[in-house]
């Protein structure tokens, strides 16, 4: 006999996971959380996606765009009229929610839309961050997100003085955002120095609020640092950097703070558009 895995869920919980309910849109605790771990089964732990395939897709319920492998069953779901796929973990075969396709938001253009009472998020806590300004954040994005050791890459805003800035916003350069790729990383396969040195040949560091033709504070050099250890390999590079250019290299060094995600076409911006880089 299969073990009871929901006899230990709140009611709320087991309305969702056993009897295949719907929590109310945009009321769950992971719809709008994009840190770096795991999301687990609620009724049996088993591991299901990956942080780094989820995105925000405005439909209210956290969305992944895809599983891991061997951890969902799909079922043919007829109920409502419609014809669904219904998503259940493989493992306790709790209902987590459905999937939809062709909605094109990232590559994969699958949107798996799961309750947050169905999951629990386990934080990978020997991840480091690194975060970057260096002009436009798509270019960014996509070097960072093609480097090994890189676990998830997001862009968005910091640095400013608002809250929750829009692209609109920063675009017009009041608020003083600069615009940055935001990286956690496993320092046992990539080193803050080797994403460094990335950085530093991947943009021109002497243009004052400038790369290419993208002009503004958005587009600042910038490396927001996240410990002192960081903050001394930044000082360091900056000083070995210096001797290959001309021009006094002009990128800040300031300490970390929030970081607003941008937009979610923002997000694997290139990628999703099978674009080289920015401006073409
Ligand atoms: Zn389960």
């Amino acid at each position: 006999m299969m073990k009871d895995y929901f006899s230990k869920l709140t009611s709320e919980e087991k309305h969702i996971l056993k009897d295949k309910g719907t929590e109310a849109p945009f009321t769950g605790v992971y719809n709008d959380h994009f840190e770096a771990g795991v999301f687990i089964c609620r009724a049996c732990d088993n591991p299901l996606y990956e942080s780094n395939t989820k995105f925000n897709s405005g439909c209210g319920w956290p969305s992944f765009d895809d599983e891991i492998e061997g951890a969902i069953t799909h079922y043919e779901d007829l109920s409502g009229g419609q014809v669904r796929t219904e998503i259940c973990c493989k493992k306790c075969d709790g209902h987590l929610g459905h999937i939809f396709e062709g909605e094109q938001i990232t590559a994969k253009d699958k949107r798996h839309c799961v309750n947050s009472l169905s999951i629990r998020f386990k934080a990978y806590s020997k991840l480091q961050r690194a975060t970057f300004g260096a002009g436009c954040f798509w270019s960014a994005e996509k070097l960072f997100k093609a480097t090994e050791g890189v676990y998830l890459s997001r862009v968005g805003y910091m640095g400013g003085n608002t809250d929750m800035p829009t692209y609109k916003e920063v675009s017009k350069g009041t608020t003083n955002h600069a615009e940055v790729v935001d990286l956690y990383f496993n320092s046992e396969k990539v080193s803050y120095t080797t994403l460094l040195n990335l950085f530093w040949a991947n943009h021109n560091p002497t243009t004052l609020n400038k790369q290419g033709f993208d002009n503004g504070t958005q587009y600042r050099s910038i490396v927001f640092y996240h410990n002192e250890q960081q903050l001394k390999e930044v000082e360091r590079s900056i000083n070995e950097q210096q001797k290959n250019w001309e021009n006094e290299i002009v990128t800040q060094i300031i300490c970390s703070s929030t970081f607003f995600r941008a937009e979610e076409y923002h997000q694997n911006y290139l990628n999703k558009n099978s674009l080289g880089n920015c401006g073409i």
